[in-house]
Parts: C-alpha cells; structure tokens; sequence
C-alpha cells in the first residue's frame, strides 16, 4: 500500500481521528485502537516509511525524534520508572498489519521475556 491509501498517513493529516497524545513536526503519537497494555500509544513519523526495512541514513533524524518523544511521553504517561516497552513489528512473521512505520510504546504492566509464545 503507498502513501496515497495509508491509514497513518490520514491519522498523521487529521482525516482519520484518533486520540493523539503527542505531535511535533516529525513524529506523530496516538492511542493504540486495540490497546495491549494499560498505556499502549503509537508512534509514526509523518512522512510516510513504509517499514523498518525500508529504512536508509537519510532517515536517521526521524529516528532519533521518534525515540526521544517517545521517552518523554512515557514520561508524561507516568511510567518512565515503572518500565516499558518500544517495539516496531517487521514484517509476516512479527504480524505487521500496517504498513506505515510505527513503535508500539506499551507499558502500565508485567510484560513477559521472549515476548513470544513458548508452548
Ligand atoms: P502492527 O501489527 O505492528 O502493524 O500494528 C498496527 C497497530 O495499529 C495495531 O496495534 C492496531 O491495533 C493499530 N491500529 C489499527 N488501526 C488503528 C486506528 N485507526 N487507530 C489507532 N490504532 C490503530
Ligand atoms: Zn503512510
């Protein structure tokens, strides 16, 4: 899917609501629809990147804003110290169902290590 049919892209552009937590010119955060933890937000630059995979050097300063609004926002969501999680999905086998780069900010719970099932 490209840039013209992008879920985030519309969120990112406000035709799609969505409860945004946090916005600068970079980087866009907004709750989760489906929310996996008690804080579950997530971060998008607003350009569109279709996947971590698609990532090149150019895209190092948008990376580097997703990450630190996104420690501020844990901040501000009052788990900075109790701990969370700030993961991205990558493709089939990660059940990456949106193809607009984004983190998943997750915390409020215990969370366990692998992160996967085990059985
Ligand atoms: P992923 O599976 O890593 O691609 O994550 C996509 C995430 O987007 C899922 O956690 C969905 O719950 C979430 N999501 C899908 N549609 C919306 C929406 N309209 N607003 C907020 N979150 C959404
Ligand atoms: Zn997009």
């Amino acid at each position: 899917m490209g840039v013209e049919n992008c879920l985030f892209c519309k969120i990112a552009a406000g035709e799609i609501p969505s409860k945004i937590v946090y916005q600068d010119q970079d980087v866009v955060a907004f709750e989760d629809i489906n929310p996996q933890a008690p804080q579950h937000v997530l971060f998008i630059p607003r350009r569109h990147i279709a996947s971590m995979t698609d990532l090149t050097t150019e895209d190092g300063p948008v990376l580097a804003a997703l990450f630190i609004a996104a420690a501020k926002v844990a901040r501000d969501l009052g788990i900075g110290e109790s701990g969370y999680r700030f993961v991205a999905n990558v493709g089939p086998d990660t059940g990456q169902s949106v193809f607009h780069l984004h983190f998943h900010l997750l915390g409020g719970r215990r969370m366990g290590w692998p992160p996967f099932p085990t059985k």
